[in-house]
């Protein structure tokens, strides 16, 4: 059962941001009994949604077992623009028999105008750096090439902006951040033609290495996308009846498996 960890200290509440609607409604998976907060999960206007599903896609980078770390230099400011360079450069890679699996994003200089991107990498085979130069320099573009140290921090830098306030903190620290986390979750979004993050099909793989998209890795979440027999939805005010439900159903069950 998963429940953000809150305490208090002084009487003053500190915990994780919490998206509204989790306050309010629960979801039920009827075989395991598991209970979970029900969060609206709309990145682009729920500040802890866009925050809670930026940890859980490092998460999820990080279990897929990528060997590199490319940063790709040359990018403007315009997202579209920015968008096809990187499509055009997997283009230029595979005509290369380099193709990638890969999830990236793209982060403006620190010091100046123009971007950069951030990629974690699984190749086929091994790298062939002379190919992602070629490739690259196609479309005007640069690539550095590291390999992906998991230990320093895993898949997180990609996303420091944004979980930079992933932390515990009290309801006034909050309201004092939270133009600066909304700030950074827009132009994130705004950056990367509203995503968090680009992954190319395959690339995502669960925590038994088989692949996954981001939406089945996301099940739990979407109770009502997959099997939804299998979950009920309910106000959290209302979790007693509902588990009543799930013991009328437990021995409606037993009853027709054992006949005796
Ligand atoms: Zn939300």
């Amino acid at each position: 059962m998963y429940y953000p960890r809150e305490s208090s200290r002084d009487g003053v509440r500190i915990g994780h941001l919490q998206c509204e609607r989790s306050k309010m409604m629960e979801w039920m998976h009827i075989p395991s009994g598991e209970i979970g907060p029900l969060p609206c999960n709309r990145v682009s206007s729920c500040l802890p949604c866009a925050v809670r599903k930026t940890r859980r896609i490092a998460k999820y980078i990080s279990q897929s077992h990528a060997s590199l770390f490319v940063t790709v230099t040359g990018l403007g400011d315009r997202p579209e623009r920015n968008l096809d360079h990187m499509q055009r450069l997997v283009h230029a890679l595979r005509q290369r028999e380099q193709r990638p699996r890969w999830a990236w994003i793209i982060e403006p200089h620190r010091h100046s105008t123009g971007c950069h991107a951030h990629a974690y990498v699984r190749l086929d085979s091994i790298i062939d750096e002379c190919k992602w130069h070629e490739a690259a320099s196609v479309g005007g573009l640069s690539v550095h090439i590291k390999a992906f140290e998991p230990t320093l921090g895993g898949a997180e830098y990609a996303f420091k902006e944004i979980l930079a306030f992933d932390t515990r903190m009290t309801d006034e620290r909050y309201r004092l951040v939270e133009p600066a986390a909304r700030e950074a979750v827009q132009s994130h979004l705004n950056r990367n033609s509203g995503r968090l993050c680009h992954f190319s099909r395959g690339f995502l793989l669960d925590a038994a290495g088989q692949p996954r998209t981001l939406e089945q890795l996301e099940r739990p979440r979407k109770p009502d996308d997959e099997a939804p027999s299998e979950y009920i939805v309910y106000p959290a005010s209302q979790r007693d009846g509902a588990l009543r439900y799930l013991r009328h159903l437990e021995s409606d069950s037993r009853e027709t498996e054992s006949p005796e």
